[in-house]
C-alpha cells in the first residue's frame, strides 16, 4: 500500500522538484495539486545511495569540476543533437564545428580543453563520413516527456511523484519506432553489449514514451568510440640532448645524427585522429528489443524507490551506501566530504550550490556507465 503523502511544504527546495518541462507548466492530479517532478537521475541516485541523493538532491552540492568523461559525453550529446536536428542541411557538420568549437573556448591555454576539442571534432567529422545518409528516418530529437507512477497494485497515480525525462531522439526504422541513444564508450567488447541490456533507463523511457503516443519496439544504440590517442608534445632541449647522448654513445663514432622531435601540429594530429576515426570499430549500431515483462517490473521498482524515499525524507535518514563509493572504477565525487564527517570546510571548498536534474535542462551525458 501507498504510505500517505506528506504535505509538499517547500516544492522549490530539493525533493525531485524541477520546472516542468514539455510545454507544462504545473503538473497536477488533475484537481491542481501540483506534483514533484521525479527524474531517473534522481531515482538512481537515491537507490544507489540515499546520502548521495541529499548532497546532490536536497543541499544542491556539485563539484567545482566535473569529471571529464560528463563533460566531453554532453558535448557530443549536444552536438549529435544539433546533427538531427539539421537533417537536410547540406552546411550541417560546418554547424555542428562550430558549435564544438565554441564549447571550448581556452583550447589555446588550456591542454585538457585542446584534447577534448581535438576529440570531439575529429569524432564527428568521422561520424558525418560514417554515417552520410541513415537508414531511419528522425521522428524527434531530444524528446521531454512526463507520465504518472502508478501503484501496482491498485494502478493509482501517485500524489506526490510525476516522471519526467528527455530522450536523445526517436527515429523510425523498418516501419516501427525505436528510441535512439547516443552512447559514448571507452571501448565496446561483448560485456559492454550485454550491458545494454540491463539499461534501466531507457526501459524507463520507452514506458513513459509508449504513454506520450509513441509505440516504441526496442531501443537503437548509437554507440561512438572516444580514442586514446594524444597530440605528441614534442621533446624538451633537455630530453632531446639526453636521448641524443644516449644514442651517440652506441655509436662507434660516438656522435648521432637525431633531430629534435617537434610538436605534433594540429593538422597532424586531426590527420591521425582521422585516420582512427575510418576505422569501422570506431562507431556501432546496436538494435534491441524491449521486452515487455521487463517494463512491468520496472514500474514496480519505480513504486518501490518512490515509497522508500518518502519513508527517508519523512524520518530524515539519509544512509551511507559505502558500497557505492567506488562504483564506475572511480570515487564518488562526494567521498572527501563524507570522509571529513560532513566538514563545512570541505564541502565549502570542494562544491558549489548547482540545480539538479541536469537532463531535463542538457542532453544526458550518455557516458560508457551502467545506467542503473
Ligand atoms: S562517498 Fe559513498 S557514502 Fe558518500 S555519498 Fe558517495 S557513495 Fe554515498
Amino acid at each position: 500500500m501507498e504510505q500517505p503523502d506528506p504535505p509538499l511544504v517547500r516544492l522549490g527546495q530539493g525533493d525531485f522538484i524541477q520546472d516542468f518541462p514539455a510545454g507544462r507548466t504545473s503538473p497536477s492530479d488533475g484537481d491542481g495539486a501540483a506534483k514533484a517532478v521525479l527524474t531517473f537521475s534522481a531515482i538512481n541516485t537515491f537507490r544507489n545511495c540515499p546520502r548521495k541523493y541529499k548532497h546532490r538532491y536536497l543541499d544542491h552540492l556539485q563539484p567545482h569540476e566535473r569529471p571529464e568523461s560528463l563533460s566531453f559525453g554532453s558535448v557530443i550529446h549536444e552536438a549529435l543533437e544539433l546533427w538531427y536536428g539539421l537533417t537536410g542541411d547540406t552546411n550541417r557538420l560546418w554547424t555542428v564545428l562550430e558549435f564544438i568549437d565554441a564549447q571550448f573556448p581556452q583550447r589555446e591555454h588550456d591542454a585538457v580543453q585542446k584534447q577534448r576539442w581535438h576529440l570531439a571534432r575529429a569524432m564527428l567529422v568521422g561520424y558525418a563520413q560514417r554515417y552520410p545518409t541513415e537508414d531511419f528516418a528522425v521522428v524527434e530529437v531530444e524528446k521531454t516527456f512526463t507520465g504518472e507512477i502508478r501503484n501496482p497494485d491498485t494502478n493509482r497515480p501517485s500524489q506526490t511523484f510525476v516522471m519526467a525525462g528527455k530522450a536523445d531522439g526517436i527515429v523510425r526504422l523498418d516501419g516501427e519506432l525505436y528510441l535512439l541513444e547516443h552512447k559514448t564508450a571507452g571501448s565496446i567488447d561483448a560485456n559492454y553489449l550485454d550491458k545494454l541490456w540491463t539499461d534501466t533507463q531507457i526501459a524507463l523511457y520507452c514506458f513513459y514514451l509508449r504513454q506520450n503516443g509513441y509505440p516504441i519496439v526496442g531501443v537503437l544504440y548509437n554507440v561512438l568510440l572516444k580514442t586514446r590517442l594524444r597530440q605528441h608534445a614534442g621533446e624538451t632541449q633537455e630530453e632531446y640532448e639526453a636521448r641524443r647522448a644516449e644514442l651517440a654513445a652506441k655509436n662507434k663514432s660516438g656522435r648521432s645524427t637525431a633531430q629534435r622531435k617537434l610538436p605534433e601540429t594540429d593538422e597532424e594530429f586531426q590527420g591521425r585522429l582521422a585516420e582512427w576515426y575510418a576505422k569501422p570499430e570506431a562507431f556501432h549500431r546496436e538494435r534491441i528489443y524491449l521486452s515487455e515483462d521487463r517494463l512491468a517490473m520496472l514500474q514496480d521498482e519505480v513504486w518501490e524507490v518512490t515509497q522508500q524515499y518518502l519513508d527517508a525524507r519523512r524520518r530524515g535518514k539519509w544512509l551511507l551506501n559505502t558500497s557505492n563509493c567506488f562504483a564506475y572504477e572511480r570515487p564518488c565525487e562526494y567521498l572527501p566530504y563524507c570522509q571529513s564527517g560532513f566538514n563545512p570546510n570541505v564541502r565549502d571548498n570542494l562544491f558549489v550550490i548547482a540545480p539538479p536534474h541536469e537532463e531535463l535542462a542538457t542532453a544526458p551525458t550518455g557516458d560508457a556507465e551502467p545506467a542503473f
